[in-house]
């Protein structure tokens, strides 16, 4: 019999203990994530050593003291795949461990341990590229040269057992020594390649966690899942205020000021790829809010999926950018405005030049005496229009410069109401206006005051502000007239015109500017009328401010404080038919968005000696109401930017069933009175609000 049965069952048994210990290998192997160190080597070769000595434990015995095993088979693959280090200790243990055991075959097994570990070395170094060829044949050649030396070896052993040796183990040697190298190999390399990617992985993670750590850059990880922050670096912390410890118990909800599932909506969208920047809201443990931009992505980190995610401050961009928005508007806006006031100021003076040349010109042609002073009208008003403008431009520039001196006198409102009337009705016809009403409006039994000021400028004001509502209103009525409390006056002048949209209220009274600055507005002017009104207000250490509502009207307040004479009368006020009721320890609540209309109201509330609060919002309203229960009554505007007094009487009646709410209407149109008094109001007084109607309402009220 050519090969010995109980030799092919030592080898299977031999490689399947070599397989099995490559395993032990693995998971040491595995556990080194660095390269091997010296000490690792030591004990890699030590561990590999004692492999060798089991497997000489389980050997096959040819005859005594002649053992054959797989040792050959471990010795080169530890050559090939470990190194100098770990193979030179293996060498010694097994070698150490077969003289030990002795015998005739002593000598050839040494030598098999040191052929083989040697060219397993031997082409781990001579031919490195092995893995990259083919390397089945790379190992099976390996294992092939092994066993030829090992053959070889034979030749140390006594000359008489050196043929019947060979005659018994040629075959199988040749044959499945170089299987079981290959087998070996092959597992190895797997083995090898495995911890090859995982070292590069942890090499990678180590890099990443020391780029995280040490970046200025706020980074943190999220879970996609529930948003849980699993990790952040210290930038993250100096910028949030949160410690690391702290910020990784949070979840993003916590600091994002998104909802709930617009947060997940986004995690969901990074995840899959859909999209990796975000520029959102961020609060810090200051609870101040900055505007941040998220570039963020999944990776793998620990053998977990988590979103990696860059923070960027951009708050101070933003304000930059928004401020850099509002610049180009401006720009804009005022190169809008720039032809807008060229177009005005073109039109304005070339439309009376265009009568004065164009008249005068034909003028030498005429023989017509009615004609000619037809003519001649028409040139002396184009050149008073023409005059009027020039007037204004000088009169604002000078105001502006305050240069202007004021020039007191005393004179009475009711002369200069007299005069003023002259003046609407001839404005009236020139505008071809007839069919509106002008009235000043003087109470019965009041005798207008006379006043200390000057009335040039007095009369510029109450003159340009009756030619507005003169020219802005095309039906309905104009009235003008005023309040008195003690040495303050307050003049108005309401209208039933085209009123002003609420976002050109502040501009109006701005050089130049005009409620409609299109080229294709109807009205004639330049804009300097409410300008110059605002100057002179300012000079006389008054007030001007006004309530319209678009498409119902307007009403403009003119107040000048402490120019009312009243030495000749005994009370110091201007008297009135009715007195101020005695409202001692009532409580009255005025609401009104326009600081000067409260002071005014609050101005003639104060001789009845009741408590005076006031709200300038709807909201504001409401909640001191709630606040106060003491107050017995509420003043309450209409027309508020917000909540108007509608909803604000609506809400606070809720709060206080059975409050009295007196509405002030500026313009008491169809259908409000139905909405005052369907929001719960107990009556309403119109707007301008004069003093003898207010205390009579209140004597009503309170039957004082
Ligand atoms: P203008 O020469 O354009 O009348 P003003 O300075 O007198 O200039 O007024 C500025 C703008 O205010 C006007 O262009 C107009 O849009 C608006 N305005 C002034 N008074 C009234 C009013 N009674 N009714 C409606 N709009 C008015």
């Amino acid at each position: 019999m050519l090969v010995n049965p109980s030799l092919i069952l030592g080898l299977i048994h031999n490689i399947a203990l070599l397989l099995a210990t490559s395993l032990l290998i693995d998971l040491f192997w595995s556990r080194q994530e660095k390269e091997l160190q010296f000490r690792n080597k030591l004990l890699t070769g030590v561990l590999l050593g004692g492999i060798g000595v089991v497997l000489m434990l389980t050997p096959w015995v040819l005859v005594p003291g002649l053992v054959f095993d797989t040792r050959s088979i471990l010795l080169g693959i530890i050559g090939l795949f470990f190194g100098p280090v770990p193979t030179l200790i293996a060498v010694l243990i097994t070698g150490a461990y077969r003289i030990f055991l002795g015998g005739d075959g002593q000598w050839m097994g040494v030598a098999v341990i040191v052929v083989s570990g040697s060219i397993g070395l031997f082409w781990r170094y001579f031919r490195p590229g092995w893995m990259n060829r083919n390397r089945f044949v790379e190992l099976y050649l390996l294992g092939l040269a092994i066993h030829i030396a090992m053959l070889c070896c034979t030749l140390l052993l006594p000359a008489d057992t050196i043929e019947h040796t060979l005659k018994t183990i040629a075959l199988p040697v040749l044959i499945i020594y170089p299987l079981g190298t290959l087998l070996l190999g092959l597992l190895m390399l797997n083995r090898s390649l495995h911890w090859k990617i995982k070292r590069e992985l942890y090499q990678s993670e180590e890099k990443f966690r020391q780029l995280f750590e040490n970046s200025e850059a706020i980074m943190m990880l999220v879970e996609p899942e529930s948003g849980l922050i699993v990790d952040a670096n210290h930038a993250t912390s100096n910028f949030y205020g949160y410690s690391i410890d702290e910020l990784k118990s949070k979840r993003i909800l916590e600091i994002t000021t998104l909802p709930p599932d617009e947060a997940s909506e986004a995690r969901r969208r990074i995840l899959e790829e859909e999209q990796s920047c975000f520029i959102v809201q961020h609060q810090l443990a200051s609870k101040e809010i900055r505007t941040v931009e998220i570039h963020s992505s999944p990776i793998t980190f620990h053998g977990n999926t988590v979103l990696f995610s860059i923070i960027h401050d951009i708050s101070e961009r933003k304000l930059a950018e928004e401020a850099l928005i509002e610049a180009k508007v401006r720009a804009e806006e005022s190169d809008k405005l720039k032809s807008a006031f060229l177009a005005t100021m073109s039109h304005e003076l070339r439309t009376p030049l265009n009568a004065i040349i164009g008249f005068s010109s034909v003028m030498d042609d005429e023989n017509d005496p009615e004609e000619m002073k037809q003519f001649a009208r028409i040139i002396n008003s184009s050149g008073n229009h023409l005059l009027s403008i020039i007037e204004s431009i000088f009169d604002a520039a000078l105001l502006q410069s305050g240069e202007y001196k004021v020039s007191e006198t005393r004179f009475n409102v009711e002369e200069l109401f007299f005069t003023l009337i002259d003046y609407a009705n001839v404005e009236k016809i020139k505008r071809n206006k007839d069919h509106i009403e002008v009235k000043a409006l003087i109470p019965n039994g009041i005798k207008p005051p006379p006043v200390f000021t000057d009335r040039g400028k007095l009369m510029q004001v109450l003159t340009n502000l009756l030619n507005n509502s003169i020219k802005y209103t095309n039906q309905g009525r104009i009235e003008f007239g005023f309040s008195v409390y003690e040495k303050d006056i307050t003049f108005f002048v309401t209208d039933t015109g085209i009123g002003i949209p609420a976002h050109k209220v502040e501009i109006i009274f701005d050089q130049f500017r005009q409620g409609d600055d299109n080229h294709t507005r109807v009205h004639d002017g330049v804009g300097l009328g409410l300008s110059i009104c605002r100057e002179i207000a300012l000079l006389l250490n008054g007030k001007i401010w006004l309530e319209t509502t678009e498409q119902e009207g307007s009403t403009f307040y003119f107040l000048i404080p402490g120019i009312v004479v009243t030495e000749n009368h005994p009370d110091h006020t201007v008297p009135v038919h009715q007195q101020p009721p005695d409202l001692t320890g009532k409580t009255i609540l005025i609401v009104d968005d326009m600081e000067e209309n409260i002071f005014l109201l609050d101005r003639f509330l104060a001789s009845t000696k009741a408590s005076i609060l006031s709200a300038q919002s709807g909201e504001d309203a409401v909640r001191k109401v709630k606040e106060n229960p003491a107050i017995d009554l509420v003043y309450m505007d209409i027309k508020m930017p917000g909540m108007d007094g509608y909803e604000a009487t609506i809400e606070l009646l809720k709060t206080r069933p059975g409050l009295i709410v007196v509405a002030q209407t500026a313009h008491a149109v169809t259908g409000v009175k139905e909405k005052v008094k369907e929001s719960g109001c107990f009556g309403y007084i119109s707007k301008p609000i004069r003093r003898d109607d207010l205390y009579r309402g209140l004597a009503e009220l309170f039957g004082a």
